[in-house]
């Protein structure tokens, strides 16, 4: 279970109080306040805070007196415009304070994103929890054969049974050692800031986390996206629902504009010309590499959805 019943208790208690509020609300956001969306086998995103929403983007963008809204199609249409112009600092209007848990080793790529502030959990002043990431079977696989940051099929058999016991027995080992350094009967005790030390990068962490709409969906269309590990990819999953909630014009022109859409550079853009003038553009006079080539055809070759 991801949350104990206590702190399951204290999520009930802030759930249960309201207050009257002069400020935007956003009621799509407001059913996940507190709550812990599950992710992995114990790790969590909780919505703590937000401000702003769709109306707030347009607000600042027309930099208004009042609640900024001409009409609902004129919010969406200029969140749309501002999306596809990249005029980003109205997004930055918006903010959300996240509560994450996560292994430590999908923390190191998730702190690499620097515009976001950060508490993380002190293993210093407080003992960590016996709290491991073991994959689940279908996430046990093999190093991919094409591309050499990445994961191919599922390990399978007696080689996934071992790898899993390894894990397993490797983490126990370490927090044994770990519980074993600190304990204070007896013995002076090692300082929690160095018996960590010997804890593996799949022991969870938990840390505050509070973003700019801007840069948060920086950081999903990186992080969501397929060539990101697993690991964070279903964190930046779980993230996109939320957002969905909250901003719903803002998430639909990002999904558009940023997941779905691409850029292309001035060559690939003359290749999509000629072509449409009836050319046989080929990788040869394309002017591109055999690299460009390839992801240009990904890119305007049939969908895959
Ligand atoms: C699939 C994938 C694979 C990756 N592989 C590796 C890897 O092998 N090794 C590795 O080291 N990293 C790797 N990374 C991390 C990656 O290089 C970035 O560090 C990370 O995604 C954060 O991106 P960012 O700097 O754009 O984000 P943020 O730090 O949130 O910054 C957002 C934007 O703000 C601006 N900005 C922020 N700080 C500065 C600054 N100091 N100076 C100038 N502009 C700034 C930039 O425009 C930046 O794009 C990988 C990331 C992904 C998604």
């Amino acid at each position: 279970m991801t949350l104990s019943v206590d702190q399951q208790a204290e999520v009930d208690a802030l759930r249960a109080q309201s207050q009257p509020t002069l400020r935007a609300v956003s009621p799509g956001i407001e059913q996940h306040l507190y709550s812990a969306i599950p992710v992995l086998d114990h790790g969590f995103v909780r919505v703590i805070d937000y401000m702003g929403d769709d109306a707030a983007i347009c607000q600042a963008a027309r930099v208004s007196y009042g609640k900024g809204t001409k009409s609902v199609q004129n919010d969406e249409g200029l969140i749309r415009y501002l999306m596809r112009h990249w005029h980003s600092t109205p997004f930055e209007m918006c903010e959300i304070k996240l509560h994450v848990k996560l292994p430590v080793f999908v923390a190191r790529q998730w702190i690499r994103h620097r515009t976001a502030n950060v508490n993380e959990y002190s293993a210093r002043y407080s003992i960590l929890d016996r709290e491991f990431y073991i994959p689940a079977p279908e996430a046990l696989a093999a190093q991919s054969v094409v591309n050499n940051q990445g994961r191919g099929a599922a390990l399978s058999g007696d080689e996934a049974e071992r790898v899993l016991r390894y894990l397993r027995d490797d983490a126990m080992r370490a927090y044994d050692h770990y519980e074993e350094m600190i304990s204070q009967e007896g013995q002076q005790g090692l300082a929690r800031e160095l018996a960590r030390m010997n804890l593996p990068a799949n022991i969870y962490t938990q840390w505050y986390w509070k973003v700019d709409l801007h840069n948060l969906l920086h950081f999903l269309r990186l992080r969501a996206d397929a060539h990101a590990q697993y690991e964070i990819r279903v964190y930046a999953d779980a993230i996109c629902k939320v957002v969905a909630d909250w901003v719903p014009f803002a998430y639909k022109a990002f999904e558009d504009y940023r997941i779905g859409g691409a850029t292309l550079s001035a060559t690939a853009l003359g290749c999509v010309r000629r072509m449409l003038a009836g050319e046989d553009v080929r990788q040869d006079n394309s002017g591109m590499s055999a690299g460009e080539w390839r992801e240009f055809q990904q890119l305007i070759g049939p969908s895959q959805a």
